[in-house]
């Protein structure tokens, strides 16, 4: 086994706590208290990107509404043709939005381009690389099937089928279907209000200069940052001092104003620890210890109708407790629908220390070779070593049964941007 690093020896969230909260647990009580958001608005579908369809949506036409060609070709109907020993005559042009709409005699072929109507009584498209044209004489070749290059009505989407569902977030893809349907604007879930503020006295705005003891305060941008891939009304609260007065008329303040309030830093067990006390005065602590690692220290409550996250102020814990905790009750709240979470199997490539009783995320660097998932942790794994996330593209979950683990075992690894 690996020393542990000095960073981990020291880190206040090191040790087995029994009063602890298990993190399903936890993430199944923030579920049960999280109201869900009833109100929509109606939008137009260039601003829907991201958003939740709040209603199923049906189709009202078929895709493709009539038969058309898949090449650029010759429209056939192959009993005429093996009358006429695979030879035939052109008769017209049909063009993408331009139609030729008579029926094909019985000598005549119809010159089609990709998406062109076809005749009626056309049952086969010849791609035109493999005609010969002499004299206005077209031969065709005789191997062929019925309803080859033809694209039938209502074969990508039937008119009354559902396309998109109620609470599905909508995709490039969704927009590209919702234009093809003709349909200019959809139904969406109002975006939850998130307000955050940082916690913390030693903490200075990014313009200005450090004194000694000082950090410039991280928290709020990265915040920022993993809200911003959410459909959420972010509003930036700024920095409160270590003053559980001020924290308290600030926590009201933003409880008036959002459906989710943040905060981070001020919620261990530090003298200057003041956002569990603060949340009991303006509302209601659920529960403020985790089993994980890390962020064990993370307070839940309620204030007035909106669900407060206490996040720790270590920036990595602030990351991973947004990811397990806020990201759920987010999609919750809007009523998204949910996926089952993709995890890999991959070999670790070097020792991990691991203590039993809590569940661990190491930031990993999963990499494929030869067909096998092989990850690494990023270097140091303390909770202030943001670095080490920045070179992560996934983190390795180790269960709360599991001690430490070899070189060479399996591990369970979460990809970054697969289940997010
Ligand atoms: P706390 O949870 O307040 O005890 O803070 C734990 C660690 O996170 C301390 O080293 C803090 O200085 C640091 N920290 C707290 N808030 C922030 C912040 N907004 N940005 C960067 N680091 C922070
Ligand atoms: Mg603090």
């Amino acid at each position: 086994m690996k020393p542990m690093n000095k960073n981990t020896k020291n880190s206040c969230i090191n040790d087995f706590d029994p009063s602890a909260l298990d993190e399903v647990t936890a993430v199944k009580q923030i579920l049960k208290s999280i109201a869900k958001i009833k109100e929509s608005e109606t939008i137009n579908i260039m601003d829907s990107l991201g958003r939740v369809s709040s209603k199923n949506i049906k189709s009202s036409i078929d895709i493709p509404s009539f038969r058309n060609s898949a090449m650029d070709g010759y429209a056939v109907n192959i009993k005429n043709l093996e009358k006429n020993e695979y030879t035939l005559v052109e008769q017209g042009i049909s063009l993408a939005g331009q139609p030729y709409i008579k029926k094909l005699k019985n000598q005549g072929t119809v010159r089609v381009m990709t998406g062109a109507v076809i005749p009626d009584n056309s049952d086969a498209v010849i791609m035109k690389e493999m005609t010969d044209l002499k004299d206005n004489m077209i031969s065709f070749p005789k191997l062929m099937q019925k309803n080859q290059n033809i694209r039938n009505i209502g074969e990508d989407i039937k008119k009354g089928a559902t396309v998109i569902k109620k609470g599905r977030q909508i995709n490039y893809v969704d927009l590209g279907i919702l234009s093809s349907l003709g349909i200019a604007k959809i139904d969406v879930v109002r975006k939850p209000v998130v307000s955050f503020f940082s916690t913390g006295d030693e903490l200075v705005s990014i313009n200005k200069k450090l004194k000694k003891g000082q950090i410039y305060d991280s928290n709020r941008y990265l915040l920022f940052g993993l809200l911003n891939e959410l459909p959420v009304q972010i509003k930036d609260m700024g920095v409160v001092k270590d003053d559980e007065r001020i924290l308290v008329k600030k926590l009201q303040e933003c409880s008036k104003i959002s459906d989710i309030v943040i905060t981070t830093g001020g919620v261990s067990v530090g003298d200057a620890d003041y956002i569990k006390s603060a949340l009991k005065v303006v509302g209601k602590v659920n529960f403020w210890k985790i089993a994980i690692k890390p962020g064990r220290p993370l307070a839940y409550g309620k204030i007035n109708n909106a669900s407060f996250f206490g996040l720790p102020g270590n920036p990595v814990s602030a990351a991973v407790t947004f990811q397990i905790f806020i990201i759920p009750a987010i999609r919750r709240m809007l009523q998204m629908t949910t996926s089952s979470k993709l995890t890999l199997n991959a070999i670790v490539k070097s020792n991990l220390s691991k203590k039993k009783g809590r569940v661990e995320y190491k930031r990993g660097l999963l990499e494929q070779k030869d067909g096998v998932y092989i990850v690494n942790t990023t270097g140091l794994q303390g909770s202030n070593i943001l670095s080490s996330l920045s070179k992560a593209n996934c983190y390795i979950r180790l269960s709360s049964e599991t001690n430490n683990i070899n070189k060479g075992d399996i591990v369970e690894v979460i990809p970054f941007n697969i289940n997010l």
